[in-house]
């Protein structure tokens, strides 16, 4: 397989530069493609109309609704076809006040955020003495009952690495933290932020209550308040902390997925599915997550079927409600997961450039992923043996033995902004939203191009 991408890679650097490019469709294709992509608007002005508009989009409310009509609108006015709403009803968690005070010893206010799906205090909050742990192991150490009337703390510092890998490792503080210390008895979690950054601002995001648990308050401190919270507790006097969390939550309220088309060929090749999502949390504007992803897949979707149809139909899946669990992935997966799917690939990973990609095909199928690697290679993107495993808006797809690629980005100041407040426009750098375009529209052009079966009967 290397041998075969460097002579393509080869054979398209020699073509650009001494003769005209050989005349098989894909490679007179791929250069047009990723020139014009490379210029791109269509997805600037996307994610700008879309946070500029509507701006933040909870799952399930009417901010969300809003989004979906905003996107419709858009995807028709860009010629999409088959452009619709997929309704669908979910349980909803509204955040209310979010406050807390260290009382003793040094008394001074504390930033925090709900996380999603936290318990509310009363109105007047709730007051109670902070256990310590550094780690999540710790926490899980702590002997049964040991945090009885207590709040559990816990501050697991994440490292920023370039895949977005050590959100797996730390942001498990996040998911599990919770429950386990209403397990072991307490009355409230406060975490460490999961997030890279320095500034003021907490991380939100969502977290499920293990079913054998009574739901507690859960906030994430912003990580200088974090270092506070520790520094004071070093001091080795009992610190006592007031928190005020009001939520509620709504069952059976709307939400849906937007769904638009470019109409291939071959009705019987399957589609090649391409997955964002609409909702995004509350304090920012949902620019980077994930505005930008569904700007990025409506652009290269237009740029890859630019000189007419190809033999794929290529279905931009514009998802609800994946910030609180994916309940817009499983819709599209119980609407759609029987029709024949050749590949599925999602963009919810910010706006900076695309640096690898990552292949899961059928066997037999190497060729294929020789050529969108040849494809991507001059946006100076390479190819892992990791194999790729898809996001939260196509993993039921993923799951049934879809096809992926995964085109993954720089995600070195993705948790610096990530679930915050500075979620905003002005972090969307154009360049690179533009690369990432291009690598998106050569990608797509490839597979819904393919002769290959891609595993559809
Ligand atoms: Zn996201």
């Amino acid at each position: 397989m290397q041998k075969i991408r460097l002579g393509t890679v080869t054979a398209l650097v020699f073509g650009s530069i001494f003769s005209p490019l050989p005349a098989s469709s894909a490679s007179t294709g791929i250069p047009t493609i990723r020139e014009a992509a490379l210029q791109d608007n269509v997805a600037w002005d996307f994610i700008e109309g879309l946070t500029t508009e509507v701006g933040p989009r909870p799952a399930g409310t009417a901010r969300e609704e809003l989004a979906r009509d905003w996107a419709v609108a858009r995807l028709k006015r860009l010629g999409f076809a088959n452009v619709r709403t997929e309704p669908y009803k979910m349980p909803v968690w509204l955040r209310g006040r979010d406050e807390a005070e260290v009382i003793a010893p040094f008394p001074q206010k504390l930033v925090l955020a709900a996380l999603g799906n936290s318990a509310s205090t009363p109105n007047r909050g709730l007051e109670s003495e902070v256990i310590y742990f550094p780690t999540l192991a710790d926490l899980q150490a702590a002997p049964d009952g040991s945090l009885k009337g207590k709040i559990a703390f816990v501050s697991h510092a994440m490292k920023a690495t370039q895949d977005g890998s050590s959100y797996g490792y730390f942001g498990a503080t996040r998911r599990q933290g919770p429950s386990i210390a209403s397990r072991k008895g307490a009355i409230a979690i406060l975490i460490r932020s999961i997030g890279t950054d320095h500034h003021r601002l907490a991380h939100s995001g969502v977290q499920m209550w293990a079913d054998d648990v009574k739901p507690i308050p859960a906030a994430a401190l912003s990580t200088p308040d974090a270092d506070q919270l520790v520094r004071i507790i070093g001091r080795g006097k009992p610190v006592r902390v007031h928190i005020t969390l009001t939520s509620k939550m709504l069952q059976d309220q709307p939400s849906g997925n937007v769904i638009a088309e470019i109409p291939g060929k071959d009705p019987s090749a399957g589609v090649v599915l391409a997955a964002c999502h609409l909702d995004s949390w509350d304090q920012g504007t949902g620019a980077i997550d994930d505005a930008s992803g569904c700007g990025i897949v409506a652009a290269a979707a237009l740029h890859a079927a630019k000189a007419g149809p190809l033999r794929r139909t290529i279905r931009i899946l514009m998802a609800g409600a994946e910030e609180v669990g994916g309940d817009g992935g499983r819709a599209y997966f119980s609407a759609h997961g029987a029709e024949p799917h050749a590949m599925v690939m999602e963009s919810d990973f910010g706006s900076d450039r695309v640096w690898r990609a990552d292949y899961k095909l059928p066997t037999g199928h190497d060729a294929l992923a020789a050529r969108v690697s040849a494809a991507l290679a001059p946006l100076g993107i390479t190819q892992s043996r990791t194999a790729a495993g898809g996001g939260s808006d196509i993993e039921p797809l993923v799951k049934a033995g879809i096809p992926v690629i995964d085109l993954q980005q720089d995600g070195t100041r993705y948790f610096d902004i990530h679930h915050t407040a500075d979620d905003t426009l002005d972090k969307v750098d154009k360049a690179q939203l533009q690369q990432n375009v291009s690598a998106w529209a050569v990608a797509l052009f490839e597979t819904a191009d393919a002769p290959e079966s891609l595993g559809v009967k």
